[in-house]
């Protein structure tokens, strides 16, 4: 197996989702697999500044890094009808 990226991911087959998921389960937002190495490359990646991902962190929001079949399946609807167990997600 070779150790180093391919410089163009391949799509859809290797494609993966970092899911910001809210306590209440909720996902919050997602950040491209091919975009991030690591969960915390994509808390990088997901937030603007140190203060925006330790604000997040500190509400208990967490990652899940998932492949895209799986995205599709558990998170995907939710991130189209959004949270329902509250009015606002607490930004
Ligand atoms: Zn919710």
């Amino acid at each position: 197996m070779a150790t180093r990226r391919a410089k163009t991911p391949t799509y859809e087959a290797n494609r993966t989702q970092f899911v910001f998921i809210e306590t209440c389960g909720c996902p919050l937002g997602l950040v491209e697999g091919s975009y991030a190495k690591t969960e915390d490359g994509a808390w990088d990646t997901f937030c603007d500044t140190r203060a925006d991902e330790r604000r997040l962190r500190a509400r208990g929001v967490t990652v899940d890094h998932v492949p895209h079949a799986e995205y599709t399946e558990r998170y995907f609807p939710l991130m189209l009808t959004g949270c329902t167990h509250t009015s606002a997600a607490g930004a």
